[in-house]
């Protein structure tokens, strides 16, 4: 190799122009220099001569557009960005005017992050970053956080981080632009000391403070090298290593992320009352959900409850056991009670009559939650008197007021099978508005409850017929096989069955036989056994039982209503419980849940459009939830945004000293994970000290008891895959500014 591969840089007839809006301006033009290991570089020259292009050119930082630049020989007028990404990986530590260090570390932790980046190995680390802190001169203030130190110290700090990556090259722009000067001696002093086994360039404008130490003084002007001279000559120190580029591994990455989230402790104070919020958040949503859930399951008999007032609760006792007389008078009693309906479960039912002179259809209520005056007739009395309160509009009376007032009517079930009552109507109340509505009634005297009653308590529960050897199920709606159905036709303590049970005993006859009806549901167990009257047939349908055709019920078990009653009608186990007024609805909900009954109050249930159905129920409310944790993201990500600021300064320098963006965002998602981790263990702390009555706090014990272990495990889930989409959508942001301009300085 002859002399000329020795050297390390070789610039010859070098330029390069800036386009800026179609105008084009020369940063250096036709710059010829020969650099060396062991020279200290000093280019000087007024501000705008072209320093900094021409430390940029040899730095990599900038291409240029005639000449060409040799590196050991190597041209690289044909390399492409990617390669000179490398070049500056391999050759070229930077110190900067502005420092560029991490404050919130301290000084051992500016250098370790280095090396970390580069993938030096741990025990390396350990050995390395004290010795080069010592050759800087900053022992003492090893565990120092850099806000603390002054601006020699910090220049020192940057030295010892350039210095860190142990490259052949280390290039500074106006690195005492910031100091005084007895702080930029010492900086001048220990780059000159630096120079003896590496090539360091320097840009200064101010010549002097750097003269005693230069080894090669470069003095521009307009753009030219007008004086290029060797000041001391060094003799060559030959080659020189490349240094060693690995990449920063998970064990790294996972210690940066856990020092980044504590090392500014306001920074991860308000990260946490973030993400504390957003778990509380959720969480409400989440209980919510699952409450208006278990209140179609838990107060199983009403599915979906329609009578949606504000002031209602519905309540029941924890163990589903039936309530006492006693119990009932002393709710009554609560000062802030203003009803209680025993018979809740036909709160929110509904039933028609369809006869020649009405067509009506609305919700049962006992007669003495009447209020208000009649339009006609008169309040109900007898045991089968009802009144009905429905719209003005055509449509519902045949004829006049008074030709209905008198008369008797079938109240048929909601789906027009049985009769559940025979009503002699005797008062009407009309209200404003549509024929059907929420406000169409009919408030029916005791004896007629007692058989609606009974026949909600049917359809809530699983009904049995064992008749012979054969056991058979029973339904109340259209897809059971067998139905059972109330009438007086049928004798009491006789049934009519179909034609079909006679095959289920030994001679093939059913009549006389005994059948027993099983009924279960939520709150009891009930059973009767009952003697075959007669099986049904289409000759003497007509003349037995009469309801409808008799291809309709052929499959039916015509029943006694006083039996139907002794089976369904065993007391009362669920009732409304209505305030006087909303805002007493917690202070009842406490006395009520300190009797030990558990209570739904109805103004918490999520959506009033439960009474659609359970369709609605997931057509409505999961987009609602769906929109509501969305919304809270949002919340939490501008939030996160905003105290996240902080990490811009830190995330251009984790680029400029080489880390990739991924890892970045990695060490990110790390960061933010963890807090979101401790803010759900401290949620789960409040919890537990919530369920064990350490803390009182009867909204919230309340609410989780919906909780369960696999709920708070969904809940975590859900909370940690927010976090990485925060996290996620942040460092898009961070990235807008690139390295480059970070590197420059632009950002
Ligand atoms: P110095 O560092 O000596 O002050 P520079 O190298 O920054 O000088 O600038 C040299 C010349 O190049 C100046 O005329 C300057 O206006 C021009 N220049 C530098 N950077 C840019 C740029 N990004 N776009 C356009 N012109 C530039
Ligand atoms: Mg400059």
């Amino acid at each position: 190799m002859d002399e000329v591969s020795l050297i390390m840089i070789q610039l010859k007839n070098v330029s390069k122009f800036y386009y800026s809006k179609g105008i084009i301006a020369s940063g250096i033009t036709k710059v010829n220099l020969e650099l060396g290991v062991g020279e200290f570089v000093v280019i000087t020259g007024e501000s705008g001569s072209g320093k900094s292009t021409l430390l940029n050119v040899i730095s990599g930082l900038d291409t240029y557009e005639e000449g060409e630049m040799y590196v050991e020989g190597r041209e690289t007028s044909h390399f492409s960005t990617a390669e000179f990404e490398t070049y500056r990986k391999k050759y070229i530590g930077n110190i900067f005017q502005e420092f560029n260090l991490v404050n919130s570390y301290t000084v051992y932790q500016n250098i370790e992050l280095i090396l970390w980046i580069n993938g030096v190995p741990d025990t390396e680390v350990k050995r390395r970053v004290p010795e080069i802190i010592d050759k800087v001169g900053l022992t003492e203030y090893s565990r120092t956080k850099v806000s603390k130190l002054s601006g020699g110290q910090k220049q020192r700090v940057s030295i010892a981080r350039a210095l860190a990556k142990d490259t052949s090259i280390i290039v500074a722009d106006e690195p005492t632009g910031n100091l005084d000067s007895e702080s930029a001696e010492e900086v001048i002093k220990l780059l000159s000391e630096i120079a003896k086994d590496k090539l360091v360039v320097v840009v200064t404008h101010n010549f002097d403070q750097f003269e005693k130490y230069a080894t090669r003084v470069v003095r521009m002007n307009d753009g030219r090298v007008i004086e290029d001279k060797e000041v001391v000559h060094v003799p060559d120190a030959g080659e020189l290593a490349e240094s060693e580029s690995g990449r920063i591994t998970v064990g790294n990455k996972l210690r940066l992320g856990v020092r980044n989230t504590f090392n500014i402790i306001p920074k991860f104070l308000l990260l946490l009352i973030v993400f504390l919020f957003v778990t509380i958040s959720v969480t409400s949503i989440y209980t919510n959900f699952k409450e208006s859930e278990n209140a179609s399951s838990e107060f199983g008999f009403n599915q979906f409850f329609t009578n949606y007032s504000d002031d209602r609760m519905v309540v029941k006792h924890r163990d589903n056991h039936k309530f006492t007389d006693e119990e009932i008078k002393k709710i009554e009693a609560f000062e802030n009670v203003r009803v209680v309906a025993k018979d809740d479960i036909l709160i929110d039912k509904s039933a028609y009559i369809e006869d020649d002179l009405l067509s009506f259809y609305g919700y049962i209520y006992p007669a003495d939650a009447l209020v208000g005056k009649l339009n006609a007739g008169e309040m109900p009395k007898g045991d089968n008197d009802a009144v009905i309160r429905t719209g003005r509009e055509d449509g519902i009376l045949m004829g006049e007021p008074e030709e209905v007032i008198g008369t008797t009517s079938d109240l048929m079930s909601e789906d027009g099978e049985s009769s559940l009552a025979k009503v002699n109507i005797t008062g009407i109340q009309f209200y404003e508005g549509e024929e059907f509505s929420e406000e169409s009634k009919i408030y029916v005297s005791e004896g007629a409850l007692k058989n609606l009653r009974a026949d909600a308590y049917a359809q809530a529960s699983t009904i049995k017929i064992k008749s012979g050897k054969k056991t058979v199920k029973v339904g109340q709606d259209y897809e059971a096989t067998y139905r059972l159905i109330p009438t007086k036709k049928a004798p009491k303590g006789k049934v009519y069955v179909p034609a079909e049970f006679n095959e289920n005993y030994k001679n093939e006859k059913a009549k006389d036989q005994k059948i027993k009806i099983t009924a279960d549901n939520m709150y009891f167990d009930s059973s009767k056994e009952l003697k075959i009257k007669d099986v049904t047939a289409s000759k003497t349908y007509n003349k037995t039982i009469g309801i409808g055709e008799f291809e309709e019920h052929s499959q039916d078990i015509f029943i006694n209503p006083a039996d139907f009653r002794s089976i369904f009608d065993k007391g009362v186990y669920q009732i409304s419980v209505f305030a006087t007024n909303n805002h007493e609805v917690a202070e009842v909900t406490n006395q009520l849940r300190d009797m030990d009954m558990k209570v739904i109050p109805l103004k918490d249930a999520i959506s009033p459009i439960l009474d659609a159905g359970t369709d609605i129920l997931s057509l409505v409310q999961v987009p609602l939830l769906v929109i509501l944790v969305v919304v809270i993201f949002f919340i939490a990500y501008f939030v996160t945004r905003l105290i996240l600021k902080s990490r811009d300064s830190y995330f251009s320098i984790a680029r400029m000293l080489g880390m990739s963006q991924k890892d970045i965002k990695r060490i990110l998602d790390i960061e933010i994970i963890l807090v979101v981790t401790i803010a759900f263990g401290l949620f789960f702390l409040f919890t537990r000290l919530v369920a064990f009555d350490v803390l009182q706090i009867e909204y919230v014990k309340y609410l989780i008891e919906y909780m369960e272990a696999k709920d708070y495990i969904i809940l975590y889930l859900v909370l940690v895959v927010m976090a990485y989409m925060i996290s996620g959508r942040a460092a898009r942001k961070l990235f807008t500014t690139s390295a480059m301009q970070a590197y420059r300085g632009e950002a």
